[in-house]
């Protein structure tokens, strides 16, 4: 008989259904109307009923299937009676057809950290910008981003009728990335995506140094590396603390998966073990291709602004 497929793509599978089920509490909440919102450090850090309803589905139905791992959620929640009608408890059986690699058929569940991301772009889901909304389920293995899952629950809401509501991204190193079409950004042209609410001074200098053709300014961390996969964007530059593990976990893994970059402003790496700090204090760097000529304008007093 055929082997038991490996951990990693029992949770991965099982992370794709979770983020779909997710994607429909998303919408669900946002059309009874009623957001819920609350302000966590302040007017631009926000969170709705979808964020904690989401974060309780996604987190219980992991926790459930697989109890050693540690998830880590963006939102606190008071300890939770989690209602079973939040439970997911499917996979998606393409993602158990794939064949883990090798270097990732051992790993035990213990050695996993999940970083889950309800709804990044909180801000501009409540402003109606709802394609810039995405679910976010990173998996890390040795302090490294290796599968991540990004559902986006408006993908094509502006397309109109007959066309499919939503989609789910997933990929993981040494497979690849699935469920979008795979694009270079215009040759030549320095098309700069950056965030929409969280400027700063700080954030446009960096910009200006890259010699940018044009900037685009929209929410979500998970939603611009989506912009880089698809040829909309060359890079994703943030020069400001703000972003943290979970925002940056899983679309790590997809853009590592197709052959780019993410570092912080310094050229760093992210680390994703579960003792690790969570903010990601020196910014966002990430590109597709031709990483190099970002990292080597990024100036040094906007580096030397940005501690690790
Ligand atoms: P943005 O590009 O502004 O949508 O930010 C990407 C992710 O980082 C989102 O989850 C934001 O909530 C988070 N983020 C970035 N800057 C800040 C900030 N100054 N305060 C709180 N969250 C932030
Ligand atoms: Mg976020
Ligand atoms: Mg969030």
């Amino acid at each position: 008989s055929m082997a038991s497929p490996a951990l990693l793509m029992r949770v991965v599978a099982s992370a794709y259904s979770a983020a779909e089920k997710a994607a429909t509490i998303v919408r669900s909440v946002m059309a009874a109307g009623d957001l819920g919102i609350v302000e966590k450090t302040g007017a631009n850090d926000l969170q709705t009923k979808a964020d904690r309803l989401v974060q309780m589905s996604i987190c219980a139905s992991l926790a459930r299937k697989f109890p050693k791992v540690t998830i880590i959620g963006e939102e606190e929640l008071s300890t939770d009676e989690v209602t079973e009608e939040l439970i997911e408890d499917g996979h998606c059986e393409e993602i158990l057809q794939k064949t883990c690699p090798a270097q990732y058929t051992g790993i035990k569940e213990e050695e996993l950290v999940i970083w889950v991301d309800p709804l990044d772009g909180t801000k501009e889901y409540t402003e109606g910008l709802l394609d810039h909304v995405t679910v976010l389920i990173g998996i890390a293995y040795g302090g490294k981003a290796i599968a991540g899952v990004i559902n986006q629950p408006y993908y094509n809401y502006e397309a109109g009728a007959g066309a499919v509501l939503g989609r789910t991204i997933w990929g993981v190193l040494g497979i690849g990335a699935f469920g979008f079409q795979l694009t270079e950004a215009p040759a030549g042209k320095h098309i700069i995506v950056t965030t929409r609410s969280h400027s700063s001074t700080l954030v446009n200098e960096c910009i200006s140094a890259l010699n940018p053709d044009s900037v685009i300014r929209v929410g979500g961390a998970g939603n611009k590396i989506i912009q880089l996969i698809e040829g909309k964007a060359s890079a994703y530059v943030f020069a400001s603390p703000g972003c943290k593990k979970w925002d940056t976990c899983a679309p790590e893994a997809i853009l590592h998966a197709v052959g780019g970059k993410i570092t912080d402003i310094h050229g760093n790496s992210f680390q994703y073990n579960k003792e690790v700090k969570h903010m990601n204090s020196a910014g966002v760097l990430a590109t597709l291709r031709n990483y190099d000529y970002y990292a080597s304008r990024i100036p040094n007093n906007v580096k030397q602004s940005l501690v690790p």
